[in-house]
């Protein structure tokens, strides 16, 4: 069927054209068949299917529908609701242009159980023509109501022959997700070469048959073929959840091979040789003791499995998850230590400036006492002064080396490097944690890797997502911490919250202003923060105000942040730069404006920068109306509670894990097919499906995983 404007007699059901036979020898694989091999398929076609991702003829199979219609059967027009998307029918009783406040063509069809208007605002005098009264038409579209009686607008339509049977379609009609410049029919018909030769040239089946009679999921050939042109009997209900047999199928099948990517990449990381660090324990337990606080049993089960691994002869790759503020920096600087009593170096790697200044500090003033020698190294330094860490580094005069990324520089060279700790992964995806340890190896050999996340997700996906880690958890926060009391209020009270902040700071607490704004720029922010301190410091002149933010100098910063620790400053206002890992235990309230434009795992790790002293603290989640139903119900979470796992739970049921763990394309997996969410019932299975295959499939494995992974993790040579 055609869209309206073009009016060809109708549409054909035959068998799909076959492509120009010359590229089919019988050995091509369809991921090796590029889409340009496809009629209809030239360089612009190309280019746009490019932006959907789609670059061979395996990639068009693998691009399936999102949603379904059905035009296998005629409606009766009587039977129609607004809403409904419909083939029908008819006779046309009568066309004309009406002139209201758009000039438009009107044709009434009726097919004996009702009538209904097809609306027209751009038409041609062919069209026009066409649609003369008397005439019989077939017509695809959604039901609206119009004035007077229900209508479409723009339909699909073409004209049939009074005395002919009425052509159905056979199959469910697949539409998918698309682009600007590439039709619908475009795309049909790109699938439809791609079906064809899928038929003449099937892939092999790579998941055992067993697996798939215990799951009751089809072949891939058929999976594809269903889920492309599903027959009539498929709910369309079932497809649009994409739960139908086809689709659950290429959704394990693509999940299972992510799994197994990263257990080979584990496998094959394990396979080289790293330094076995057995520390003396002269370091650590002094360190141990110089702490003013004990270890909780959760840490020292953590530090203790670390310790075990750290001393094997192949690398560690350990995640260790703990809320925030549930002490995982200490965890991480025993484990340095051992390196460190062994005779090596350790990298402690954070993402941001701030937090990397901050452990600077931190480790500064429990390593110089034992006579461990830190090295710096951000983005910020001196030409001079990076020359000056360089050197150390290099020749073994620093064992401790703290920075951002600027550690993976070319020129950054260590002497003896054994442990790599990155801390606050949730900010890196999969690929880039796996690109930052082919950095580590090149730069340093193997060392062992540790990577600290405050972000939890569940035991299940953590096992598919981040199958190549052991993960550690420290599930309990030191003792004495008192739950944050949220409050979630709109900023119609904002005077009400400063009269607050002052009758705390003038108490002698400190407080947080967090300003959060929707634009990404760094300049923008900084100005608004810069705006509301000047406004704080105003209404409150008997307070001290620091202001910080991403674009003040790190040298600047960090004597705003040493202040504001010692308490000469009582109220500081901030981006969300201070989101991980600040630690000032005397602060014990904190505002946060335009909550709701924050995501939930943002907002507690934000919360997470008050309740670390021996105060009660409170957290005023400040909003702006009006708050949408999503927002309000995010808020709420954080009201409710303050356990990390518990909102982290919730925010994959509200959000979804693409958007908890990073979006789609930088984020932790690039899915085609699957979804995190959606699919997490897969999960136990893949597990013990990717055993089985490891274990008497062997020869299944790597074409899974080039299948759907492709060489993405290839060029990370370990
Ligand atoms: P996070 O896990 O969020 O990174 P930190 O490592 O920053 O948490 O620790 C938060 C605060 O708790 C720090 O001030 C740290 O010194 C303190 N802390 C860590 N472990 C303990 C403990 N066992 N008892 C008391 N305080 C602790
Ligand atoms: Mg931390």
């Amino acid at each position: 069927m055609t869209t309206a404007g073009r009016h060809t007699r109708q549409s054909s059901e035959t068998s799909p054209a076959l492509p120009d036979r010359s590229i089919r020898k019988p050995a091509d694989r369809l991921a090796d068949v590029a889409v340009t091999a496809l009629r209809g398929v030239g360089s612009r076609v190309a280019a746009r299917l490019e932006k959907l991702g789609i670059r061979s003829v395996q990639d068009v199979l693998f691009h399936l529908p999102h949603r379904y219609q059905d035009r296998t059967r005629v409606q009766p027009i009587g039977s129609l609701r607004p809403g409904d998307e419909a083939l029908i029918v008819g006779e046309i009783g009568l066309t004309q242009i009406r002139f209201g406040r758009r000039r438009s063509l009107i044709s009434v069809v009726s097919d004996g159980t009702g009538s209904i208007a097809l609306r027209f605002f751009h038409f041609s005098a062919t069209q026009q023509a066409n649609l003369e009264r008397g005439r019989r038409i077939r017509c695809y579209g959604e039901v609206r109501r119009g004035a007077g009686s229900l209508e479409m607008v723009h339909p699909e339509y073409d004209v049939v022959e009074v005395d002919q049977p009425v052509p159905v379609e056979t199959r469910l009609t697949p539409i998918y997700p698309t682009t600007e410049g590439l039709h619908q029919l475009s795309l049909r018909r790109i699938t439809d070469q791609a079906l064809a030769l899928l038929e003449v040239n099937p892939p092999d089946e790579l998941l055992p048959e067993q697996v798939l009679r215990q799951l009751g999921l089809p072949a891939l050939t058929e999976a594809l073929a269903v889920a492309h042109r599903p027959p009539p009997e498929v709910s369309t209900r079932e497809l649009d959840a994409r739960q139908s047999p086809g689709q659950r199928r290429l959704a394990f099948e693509e999940l299972l091979a992510h799994h197994l990517s990263l257990r080979v990449l584990r496998a094959r990381v394990r396979r080289h040789p790293s330094p076995p660090l057995a520390g003396n324990g002269r370091l650590t337990e002094r360190f141990l003791n110089s702490l003013p606080f004990q270890l909780t049993p959760a840490q020292t089960r953590v530090a203790q499995e670390i310790g075990t691994e750290l001393n094997q002869p192949f690398p560690m790759q350990r995640l260790i998850q703990g809320d925030v503020g549930s002490g995982k920096t200490v965890v991480a600087a025993v484990a340095a230590l051992q390196a460190i009593e062994a005779g090596f170096q350790v990298a402690v790697m954070a993402p941001t400036e701030l937090l990397a200044e901050q452990h600077r500090r931190t480790f500064c003033h429990w390593f110089e006492p034992l006579e461990v020698k830190v090295a710096w190294l951000s983005g910020r330094i001196n030409a001079k002064q990076r020359r000056d860490e360089l050197q150390k580094i290099a020749q073994h005069q620093a064992t401790l080396v703290i920075g951002t990324h600027a550690l993976f520089q070319e020129d950054v060279q260590f002497a003896r490097l054994a442990l790599v700790i990155i801390d606050e992964q949730h900010r890196f995806g999969v690929h880039q944690r796996l690109a930052l340890r082919e950095k580590g190896h090149q730069k340093m050999g193997h060392p062992h890797q540790l990577i600290m996340t405050a972000t939890p997700i569940p035991r299940t996906l953590a096992m598919t997502v981040y199958a190549d880690l052991d993960i550690s958890l420290i599930d309990e926060l030191p003792p004495g911490r008192k739950p944050v009391d949220t409050v979630v209020v709109p900023d119609s009270r904002r005077d009400e919250i400063i009269e607050r902040i002052r009758n705390a700071c003038t108490q002698g607490r400190q407080a947080y202003w967090v300003c959060t704004l929707i634009d990404d720029s760094e300049a923008v922010q900084a100005q608004a923060a810069s705006e509301t301190a000047g406004q704080l410091a105003e209404t409150l002149p008997e307070l001290a105000v620091g202001l910080i933010h991403g674009r003040i100098k790190s040298s600047e910063k960090e004597a705003i942040m040493r202040a504001f620790k010692n308490g000469e400053l009582q109220l500081l206002v901030a981006t969300t730069v201070i989101e991980v890992g600040v630690d000032v235990p005397r602060a014990s309230l904190m505002i946060i404006e335009n909550a709701e434009r924050l995501g939930l795992a943002q907002l507690h790790q934000l919360r997470g920068r008050v309740g670390r002293g021996a105060e009660k603290s409170s957290c005023v989640l400040m909003y702006r109306r009006p708050l949408s139903e999503q927002a309000r119900s995010r808020l709420a979470v954080l009201r409710d509670s303050n356990d990390g796992f518990a909102i982290a739970q919730r925010d994959l049921e509200l959000r979804g894990p693409g958007e908890v763990l990073g979006t789609r394309q930088t984020g932790i997996l690039d899915l085609r097919v699957a979804d995190l969410a959606r699919d997490r019932d897969l999960f136990p299975v893949i597990e013990r499906v990717a055993r089985d295959l490891l274990d008497h499939h062997r020869e299944r494995v790597a074409p899974l995983v080039q299948r759907w992974v492709g060489n993405a993790l290839n060029y990370l040579n370990v």
